[in-house]
């Protein structure tokens, strides 16, 4: 187990982000939870500091609970890569996919417990009695017993969940809910995925949120846009423009001076209409079927597909991350020269977390239309990410997403198997900028009105203050 640094964040603008209700629900929860947490901390414990939804939530929005005076903590869970990828298998199977297809049973509970053990140790050392501990996710979940031992309040989070609870998930479910048993509550992302065997009494819907004021999503003009996917070499350097400047959270100022890995014919022309999806190569981000989609799409003749996303081995709870990569490659080099010309691959740096996040900033703001084309999500922060860049979205209609996007109003839902229906709906969206436009400004609208810090902070801070 090691501890992130939470640097305090300035959090004035929680007040006024979302609208003044939301902003005066978020003090009044603070005022409440400041109270009852006098003395005590608040811990976050998940599996990564780096990539994925989880480590992005926390990395952005716990600073601004340690500015607004609660003693804000986040600690990372250490493992091998055997109890990875029983966590990994753990996590398609709570989508209610296979995966590796390997087994969960004795032999990976004990693998996983004792992995859990030999974290427990620095858990013991630094978590005090009265403290209150998120654990986020199936990797640390089995800390929660250890935890409520040591005399702390337990919430256990889990982001994942299945539309349908099959026999696969169940198994999955079978595994872990004796520690989600020991928590005192349990949040789910969507109500969908509520867990039986669970004290409905502890259950609690709470989706995340994103953070306005990140280097991956704050407003960045176009010339600035332009010049940090220059600068990281996802667009061919043929404008002349401002300095790839960007903001980092504590104010300062720093360079995009890393470039991506690109896979491609040509650059990627500044002016060619884009076509973007960002996520873990991951099979259920579906890589292979968003390229299949656009690529046989008769109808999408000039636009440009750029697929990205973090350099594989970066992402250390992720161990499927580079045969997913290979795949793409594969498929890339196996496509006819006429739309090979047309699909980039980018593995964005991630040397530097904010650099990274100011890339794809740039990026979700070039694209013309982002897409999602998941066949299962948890809660896409990407979804919301672009929404909030008033993005135009088609985006796969599974698990948060139809919570995110109301279909046809902030973006357009397809089901994701269908790649012709998929391809259509890129193609009208590119065919018709004042539809992209509308679509674009009801997102930002739907996500300042659910899916921003002060909504989700104060939602917590509101369980604190009941469990505490
Ligand atoms: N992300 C990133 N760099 C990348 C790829 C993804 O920063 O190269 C971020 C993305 O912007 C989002 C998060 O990783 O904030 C992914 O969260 P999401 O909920 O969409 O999916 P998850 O990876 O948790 O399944």
């Amino acid at each position: 187990m090691h501890e992130v640094t939470v640097h305090p964040r300035d959090a004035q603008s929680l007040r006024t982000i979302a609208g003044p209700d939301a902003g005066r629900r978020y003090e009044e929860h603070l005022a409440a939870a400041r109270g009852l947490l006098e003395g005590r901390s608040v811990w976050h414990v998940n599996s990564t500091s780096e990539g994925g939804g989880v480590a992005e939530l926390l990395r952005s929005c716990l600073g601004y609970l340690a500015d607004d005076g609660i003693d804000t903590h986040w600690a990372v869970m250490d493992g091998d890569p055997e109890f990875f990828t029983i966590t990994k298998r753990l996590h398609n199977r709570l989508h209610g996919v296979l995966g590796d297809g390997g087994p969960l049973g004795d032999a990976e509970r004990g693998q996983y417990d004792e992995v859990t053990r030999s974290n427990a140790t620095d858990v013991g050392r630094t978590v005090r009695a009265g403290d209150v501990v998120v654990v986020h996710d199936p990797q640390p979940l089995g800390l929660v017993p250890i935890l409520r031992s040591l005399g702390a309040t337990v919430i256990w989070t889990c982001h994942i969940g299945a539309d349908t609870p099959t026999p696969l998930v169940h198994s999955a479910w079978d595994f872990l809910l004796p520690d989600a048993r020991a928590a005192q509550a349990v949040t789910f992302s969507r109500s969908a995925y509520t867990w039986k065997g669970l004290d409905p009494e502890r259950v609690r819907v709470l989706p995340p949120c994103i953070d306005h004021a990140s280097p991956k999503n704050v407003a960045i003009d176009p010339e600035r846009t332009f010049a940090i996917l220059g600068a990281a070499g996802l667009i061919s350097n043929r404008r002349d423009g401002g300095d790839a400047i960007f903001a980092r959270s504590d104010g300062t100022q720093a360079h995009v001076s890393h470039r991506a890995q690109m896979t491609e014919d040509a650059p990627l022309p500044p002016d060619a209409p884009l076509v973007v999806q960002v996520s873990r190569w991951d099979a259920l981000k579906d890589p292979l079927g968003v390229i299949r989609g656009f690529a046989d799409e008769p109808g999408i003749t000039d636009a440009h597909l750029m697929l990205a996303g973090p350099i594989p081995g970066s992402v250390v709870d992720d161990p499927e991350a580079a045969t997913v990569l290979r795949e793409v490659n594969e498929l890339w080099e196996s496509l006819p020269g006429p739309h090979r010309r047309r699909v980039h691959l980018a593995n964005l740096p991630t040397e530097d977390t904010e650099e990274n996040a100011a890339i794809v900033n740039a990026l979700q703001r070039h694209g013309d239309v982002v897409v999602q084309k998941s066949l299962a999500e948890g809660f896409g922060l990407t979804v919301t990410e672009a929404m909030w860049k008033r993005r135009a979205l088609v985006a796969g209609k599974v698990g948060g997403i139809r919570d995110q996007i109301e279909d046809g109003v902030s973006g357009i839902l397809v089901d994701p198997r269908d790649l012709t229906a998929f391809g259509n709906a890129v193609e009208a969206v590119l065919e018709d900028p004042s539809l992209a436009a509308g679509l674009g400004a009801a997102a930002e609208r739907r996500v300042r009105d659910r899916y921003l810090a002060p909504h989700y902070l104060g939602a917590y801070l509101q369980l604190f203050a009941e469990l505490a």
